[in-house]
């Protein structure tokens, strides 16, 4: 028989450790609902318990001068509009944050529920993956820090156990002459990517590439880092050329699909178009142009 989503208690707990033993109690029934943009239009119909999470006091951006920390709770709204990130590497936050949907979903959508969704558009994964960021996961058994690239495990699919939350994300300072950028390419302005990028480049005083990261989503079952691209920008003198080249390695480096969105050729080629761009813009950004 078809089973549907109608979970059969409806939990809102105050306190952290309260969520962490409901979950710890009702196991994979049980599901952590965020701000429920995604979950209550995917509608999983194996959810018994949906253990809302809003209450939690996760909803923060704090600096404490070696790393930028930012509760899983807090909504592209706030990421958008969050004084800290004006300028510097930080930007490319509020700049994906401000591309993310419309208004109405940019309030109530969770840069924690974005990650955790594990959706290869997502917007969010690229940019902390380029930033280098860690996620501090919580259970009743302790805490772990994850890496970015070691979060996802497939389409939908995380590290996450079902008695564990996501409850911060922490990006370490950027060295000085450090740019970053983000592009994401929609059918319109407010729908999820067809493909999006992001880079991040890190020169030394002399003008030569000291550290590159490039990051891609929509083209794999996960985000991915494009670690050949990278490597061939690092420790060389960057140039219209090696971005060019390094924009194809990139491409090369993507395992995209075709589906209702788009082809995986179309997708490829604007891999290629997309890394281009975030690489010429990152560089710009460090050498403070
Ligand atoms: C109209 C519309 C436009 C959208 N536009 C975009 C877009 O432009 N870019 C984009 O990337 N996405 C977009 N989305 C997708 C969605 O809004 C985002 O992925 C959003 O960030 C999900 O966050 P949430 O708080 O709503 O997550 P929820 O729906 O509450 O949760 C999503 C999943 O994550 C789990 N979860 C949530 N928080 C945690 C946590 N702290 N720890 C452990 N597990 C957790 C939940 O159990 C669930 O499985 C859009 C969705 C809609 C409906």
């Amino acid at each position: 028989m078809r089973k549907f989503f109608r979970p059969r208690e409806y939990f809102k707990p105050e306190t952290l450790e309260e969520a962490l033993n409901l979950l710890a109690k009702y196991g994979e029934s049980a599901r952590p609902i965020a701000g429920g943009t995604d979950l209550l239009v995917k509608k999983p119909p194996e959810v018994e318990y949906l253990i809302d999470i809003a209450s939690l006091p996760l909803d923060y951006i704090k600096n404490d001068g070696e790393y930028l920390k930012i509760g899983s709770l807090s909504t592209f709204h706030s990421i958008e509009t969050s004084s800290l990130f004006k300028e510097g590497a930080y930007r490319i936050l509020a700049e994906s944050a401000h591309d993310f949907g419309q208004a109405t979903v940019k309030n109530m959508a969770t840069i924690g529920g974005n990650v955790c969704s594990a959706v290869p558009s997502a917007d969010f994964p690229p940019v902390l993956m380029v930033l280098d960021a860690k996620a501090k996961i919580v259970s009743l058994a302790g805490e772990r820090i994850v890496s970015m690239e070691e979060f996802f495990a497939g389409v939908r699919k995380t590290v996450l156990r079902s008695d564990e939350l996501l409850v911060e994300f922490q990006i370490p300072k950027p060295p000085p002459h450090t740019g970053a950028a983000f592009y994401k390419l929609g059918r319109t302005s407010v729908d999820i990517a067809l493909v999006n990028a992001a880079a991040r480049i890190t020169l030394r005083s002399d003008g030569v590439c000291e550290d590159a990261r490039i990051a891609l989503g929509a083209v794999a079952p996960t985000p991915i880092r494009a670690k050949g691209a990278e490597k061939l920008l690092r420790k060389k003198e960057i140039d219209e050329a090696l971005v060019e080249e390094a924009s194809q390695t990139a491409s090369e480096e993507t395992k995209p699909i075709s589906d209702v969105r788009s082809s995986a050729e179309y997708r490829k080629e604007m891999s290629k178009v997309l890394v281009k761009r975030v690489l010429q813009k990152s560089l710009k950004r460090a050498k403070g142009e």
